[in-house]
């Protein structure tokens, strides 16, 4: 357990590092796209990439905002010293995964199975099981009845 206990200092290291240097590319990112509207002239041509290179600009903002939430939640779980618990069935997550996915909230079970049931919506999984904790329980139940009558 100690060496577990090591193993999420050491993350907290990577995940503060990553977190400031997503901010820092975020606030850059935001000036970009300030200089770029600034130097837009009315030209077709330029608009059209400019439009490009907003586009371009915002989706990677996107992916970065996205995933500086996770970090931050990362670190609010080793604050509240439930980080490397699994959300959907209690366990501790392997390390070797959480040094692969340092914000993962699921075992590999798990979200495998939350993949399985929002193929359709997966960048939600996460967030929508974080936000509706109640319907989780209310699936286990069903299973128990299910098992309980077979
Ligand atoms: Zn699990």
């Amino acid at each position: 357990m100690k060496n577990r206990k090591e193993a999420i200092v050491n993350q907290t290291q990577v995940l503060v590092r990553r977190r400031d240097a997503l901010r820092k590319a975020l606030a850059g990112d935001l000036s970009l796209l300030k200089e770029l509207r600034s130097q837009t002239s009315g030209d077709v041509v330029d608009a059209a990439l400019d439009s490009v290179q907003d586009e371009i600009s915002s989706q990677l903002a996107e992916v970065e905002s996205r995933e500086l939430s996770r970090i931050e939640n990362a670190l609010e779980r080793i604050r509240e010293g439930h980080y490397g618990l699994c959300e959907g069935c209690g366990c501790n997550i392997p390390m070797a995964r959480l040094n692969a996915l340092p914000y993962a909230t699921l075992c590999i079970k798990c979200q495998r199975e939350s993949e399985r049931e929002g193929a359709a919506n997966r960048a939600d999984v996460d967030w929508g099981r974080l936000l509706d904790s109640g319907s989780g329980e209310a699936d286990v139940s069903i299973n128990d009845i299910e098992l309980d009558g077979s």
